[in-house]
């Protein structure tokens, strides 16, 4: 069998929801799809299987076959099922079970209750044992030593094959595996009958449907599962991811022989006695961070004959030489922030995941209802966010409801409370109503397999939301980029160092690492290197073995002491720049052991401007994020300025009173006017005679992620 993807569910027998916060002993779900690993937590069997549920039909949807291994026995001992059914087929037991069992939206069940009817009608006591001393079960004892019933093996034939197994019989405290399958089979039997003849069960069935279920066990790769589990983590997410990574990185033939083994009557589970061979499938398959391959080394050869670079030309030259350096991997979406999706993020849950109430009121159905005044009789109970009204609210009848609340069977509008009058027996309001009124239709925002959230998408704090609600609990995102950051010129020193006046603060290398990680890259301090060839080199040289990218400030053009445009044109990769630009002379751009070198002006002011308008989108591509252009907006000036033709401009600008102010000198070495201003004010590369109230384009420093 070719899975295109192995989803490996370790499942629970909980009785309350399990905490919000991921624990182990809950369900964990781990997904391998030959690209990522990701794994989901679920605090109820109801979620878990919602979620499956859209996981399924996305993958028929989209022509996708899929294996999923639960962590519970799929049969008993020979001779359970055909006691209760009649047959020896555990199918009809898993039906017989779902007929029977009764397990609610917030794990409230009663698999104490069935187990004890079970062993009611067998001879002896047992075989089931196990429960809570509070439950008064006369037929289910608490220990069990205390059986006498000897109709069926304590374990099935597979299970003597493991050290660790618990007995099937058993349904309370450590390893309750009893538990665990008989609230786990009704769920599976639902699942088959809801995508009938899509999905086949190992090794009842024959596993050629493009849905596969067949039964795991927890601890089959426990020496890989404990070498990668950290102090940190939690061991059923190792498990299951792993589980479902080494089946997937199963050769298909393999994988449909594994399949294909094991008892029709007592089930199997899959893969046992070939631990080595996952092992080594794993080990094979790792795929490890993907890297990208590097930059060319004359990415940034401009045209001969380029003279002035208009900043566009410029900028499209860039974006079309620049592609992503950064390795990917998986992260938690609760760690994401600030990340760069290195794949589309697709929703495996839809949003709203059912119809519910979005406000607080009454529901019914809505023909039922007619113009005028209208009155309902009230239902007992009701309907609120988490606690499902499980029954069906029927025609002509009204069911309190509160926002969040799942709508019932039978009711498709809703009434909000303030618009009606009740007695408690009944309600009165006044018709009419639009039919859906005052409801959420289920997936209204995100469908199952929508693509929430390009790659590309650098993660704002509201994305997280957005891949939770997807039933996302993990993407793939890039490796942050690293960008060495340099400052070079014999007359530099540390602020706080500066004694003499020939000394020049380094203004440029605290702002430079501030702003890379306000985009989110991880910036390496490389400090200050003097105007010696021997020096920058070496300074390059270490820059190169740590960064993806280097950002140096000084030394870029044509003087005596100008080493870093002439070590980078030794290398032959260096491209000067001559942007038409203002603040800014030549931009320096080359490859120094294979990695981009941003070299900028010394001045801080040009360093600021160059760096968001040209390093920026550059080193966010680097990072694997889209190109990102700045969104300005245009403000009446408050200012009047005359302005020659051939190169752009940006002014230190700030905006108030609704107009964009421009700081009073324009001198470069103002260093605060860069705190002054709050963004740029941009003026077009052509000459512009501006007078005060004429639109100008404003840029806040926001539009460049600061
Ligand atoms: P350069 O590009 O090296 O010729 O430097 C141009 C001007 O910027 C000179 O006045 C330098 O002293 C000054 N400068 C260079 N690097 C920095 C820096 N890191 N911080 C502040 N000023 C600098
Ligand atoms: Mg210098």
């Amino acid at each position: 069998m070719k899975a295109d993807a192995v989803l490996m569910v370790d499942w629970s027998a909980r009785s309350a929801p399990s905490p919000a916060r991921p624990v182990a002993d809950a369900i964990w779900i781990g997904e391998a799809d030959g690209q990522a690993v990701t794994d989901s937590y679920h605090r109820t069997r109801h979620a878990a299987m919602a979620a499956l549920e859209a996981r399924v039909s996305l993958a028929l949807g989209r022509g996708e076959r899929l294996l999923i291994g639960f962590d519970f026995p799929f049969a008993y001992p020979a001779g359970f099922a055909r006691t209760l059914t009649g047959t020896d087929d555990p199918l009809a037991l898993w039906d017989w079970l779902a007929e029977r069992i009764e397990d609610g939206p917030d794990n409230g069940n009663n698999r104490f209750e069935v187990a004890a009817a079970i062993n009611r009608t067998l001879t002896g006591i047992g075989p089931f044992w196990g429960r809570p001393a509070h439950l008064d079960l006369a037929d289910l004892p608490t220990h069990g030593s205390t059986r006498t019933c000897t109709l069926f093996a304590e374990r099935r034939e597979v299970e003597q094959r493991l050290k660790s197994t618990q007995p099937c019989w058993k349904l309370y405290t450590t390893g309750s595996v009893g538990s665990q399958a008989l609230l786990g089979l009704p769920r599976l039997a639902a699942l088959r009958r809801r995508f009938s003849g899509q999905i086949a069960v190992s090794p009842f069935e024959p596993a050629d449907a493009p849905i596969v279920l067949a039964e795991i066990f927890p601890t089959l790769l426990d020496k890989v599962v404990r070498a990668r589990t950290g102090s940190d983590d939690i061991r059923d997410r190792v498990q299951v991811r792993t589980l479902a990574e080494a089946f997937r990185a199963l050769p298909p033939r393999r994988l449909g022989e594994m399949l294909g083994e094991g008892d029709p009557v007592e089930g199997w589970i899959l893969g046992i006695g070939h631990t080595d061979e996952l092992d080594a499938a794993l080990a094979e398959s790792a795929p490890g961070p993907l890297a990208p391959p590097p930059l060319s080394d004359d990415c940034f050869a401009l045209p001969r004959g380029t003279d002035w670079t208009p900043v566009d030309t410029a900028l499209a030259e860039l974006r079309a030489r620049i592609r992503p350096v950064t390795g990917t991997g998986d992260i938690a979406v609760a760690e994401a922030e600030g990340r760069v999706l290195a794949r589309d993020a697709v929703a495996r849950r839809a949003h709203p995941p059912g119809a519910n109430a979005a406000v607080d009121g009454y529901g019914f159905a809505h023909a039922a209802t007619g113009a005028g005044p209208q009155e309902l009789p009230l239902l007992a109970g009701r309907a609120a966010a988490g606690a499902p009204f499980g029954g069906r609210v029927p025609e002509g009848c009204a069911l309190r409801i509160l926002t969040g609340a799942l709508l019932p069977e039978g009711v498709d509008t809703v009434i909000l409370e303030e618009d009606t009058a009740s007695d408690g027996e009944r309600i009165a309001f006044h018709g009419p109503l639009r039919r859906g009124a005052n409801t959420r239709r289920a997936g209204e925002d995100i469908a199952p397999a929508d693509t929430v959230l390009p790659a590309g998408r650098r993660l704002t704090p509201a994305d997280l939301a957005t891949l939770s609600a997807a039933g996302l609990g993990r993407v793939t995102v890039h490796r942050p980029l690293r960008v060495a950051v340099l400052s070079t010129g014999d007359e530099l020193a540390e602020g706080g160092d500066a004694d003499s006046p020939a000394q020049t603060v380094d203004a440029n290398r605290p702002m430079l690492l501030a702003t890379l990680a306000r985009w989110g890259m991880v910036p390496l301090d490389l400090g200050i290197v003097p105007d010696d060839p021997d020096a920058v080199r070496a300074a390059l040289d270490r820059a190169a073995g740590e960064a993806d990218a280097i950002l140096t400030s000084g030394g870029a053009s044509a003087g005596d002491e100008d080493h870093m445009s002439r070590l980078l044109s030794e290398t032959g990769s260096m491209a000067t720049w001559r942007v038409a630009l203002k603040p800014g002379r030549p931009l320096a751009l080359g490859m120094w052991g294979g990695v981009p070198v941003f070299g900028l002006p010394g001045n801080p002011v040009a360093a600021f401007v160059c760096t968001l308008i040209f390093a920026r989108p550059a080193l966010l591509r680097l990072a694997g994020a889209d190109w990102a252009a700045p969104e300005g907006f245009d403000l009446p000036a408050a200012f009047a300025k005359r302005k020659k033709p051939g190169r752009r401009e940006y002014l230190r600008a700030r905006l108030r009173d609704g107009r964009a102010e421009v700081f009073a000198s324009e001198g470069s070495g103002r260093i605060t006017s860069l705190s002054w201003a709050e963004g740029l004010v941009e003026l077009p590369d052509g000459a512009a005679e501006i007078a005060e109230g004429d639109p100008v384009r404003f840029l806040p420093y926001g539009s460049f992620g600061l």
